[in-house]
């Protein structure tokens, strides 16, 4: 018998939506497999938001372009995508974050052709991370990261200031509660880096944090997340 199955009997693959024993490997249960909803391949090039928009630019990109060059995420923040991201995120259940980040690098597989091999996970502030105990964005970084050939650079991106949660806030609020939040460790001239999350909403974090290793010298941000909300 090989390793792998007697890893199985002991430790049985379950479906990340509902934590349902799975027969064999695979994200989803039969259950919730039909329920995953992905990002309509029509979208903003810029951050992904879902339509049809003149020069396929969405109005928030055309306004206000964003410090990162494209963002994308394959799934839609719904149903057992969703479901999964809280578990991982507010539940304690970190073990989530690695079939997660393989079906992340699965479902991204045609963004990630173009992207940068250097990944930055957005980072909790070291007071949330205490509380949590582990940083759900950085283990699917690394997850990601593993099964896509990709580097992690740990610590280079940090949060300088303590922010409040951005459920449930405006889009002017949440773009408040982030300015200036994040800050780069260290030099980055030249560098084209990959900023990973969990969730993109309005973009507000991804832009806060794409400025700040733009303001140390990085050339190009893209960016990628598990899940998109849509907010248009
Ligand atoms: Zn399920
Ligand atoms: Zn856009």
């Amino acid at each position: 018998m090989a390793l792998a199955d007697l890893v199985d009997i002991f430790f049985p693959p379950t479906c990340v939506g509902c934590a349902r024993v799975l027969p064999g490997r695979a994200a989803f249960c039969a259950t919730c497999a039909p329920e995953v909803e992905r990002v309509p391949s029509i979208h903003c090039l810029r951050c992904c938001e879902p339509g049809v928009f003149k020069e396929d630019v969405c109005p928030r990109c055309h306004l206000r372009p964003p410090p990162f060059s494209r963002a994308f995420a394959p799934f839609a923040h719904a149903g057992p995508i969703s479901r999964a991201v809280h578990q991982m995120k507010y539940e304690d259940h970190p073990e989530l974050a690695a079939p997660l980040g393989e079906l992340l690098a699965v479902e991204a597989r045609g963004f990630l052709v173009q992207a940068p091999v250097e990944v930055v996970p957005v980072p909790l502030h070291p007071a949330r991370l205490r509380e949590r105990r582990y940083d759900q964005a950085s283990l699917l970084a690394q997850s990601l990261a593993r099964a896509a050939g990709l580097h992690v650079l740990t610590d280079v991106l940090v949060r300088e200031r303590r922010t409040e949660r951005q459920v449930g806030r405006t889009e002017a609020e949440r773009e408040a509660n982030v300015d200036g939040a994040f800050g780069a460790s260290r030099d980055l001239t030249g560098a084209r880096l990959l900023l990973v999350d969990d969730v993109f909403t309005t973009g507000a974090t991804a832009r806060a944090a794409a400025a700040a290793l733009h303001a140390s010298g990085a050339v190009e941000v893209q960016v990628l997340t598990l899940a998109r909300a849509y907010s248009l």
